[in-house]
């Protein structure tokens, strides 16, 4: 496991539950991470949420439920 791994799980975590929080770069350390989502069209209650740094570009993505989504 590469060291960043552990930092990517703690910053989903956190931007799993607050999008807008504030979460440093877990590859660099050098930027901030910005979210964005990608619904899925087949079925709108699921979304990948994408973690990407301003700085690095560094990335991950995580599979999640679409808050608030209409059954
Ligand atoms: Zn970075």
């Amino acid at each position: 496991m590469k060291p960043s791994t552990q930092k990517w799980i703690e910053a989903a975590k956190i931007l799993a539950q607050a999008p807008s929080a504030i979460v440093p770069c877990p590859e660099l350390n050098d930027g901030i991470l910005v979210v964005h989502d990608e619904i899925f069209q087949n079925d709108p209650t699921r979304m990948e949420r994408y973690l990407v740094c301003n700085k690095c570009g560094a990335h991950n993505i995580m599979l999640m439920r679409v808050p608030n989504a209409k059954k």
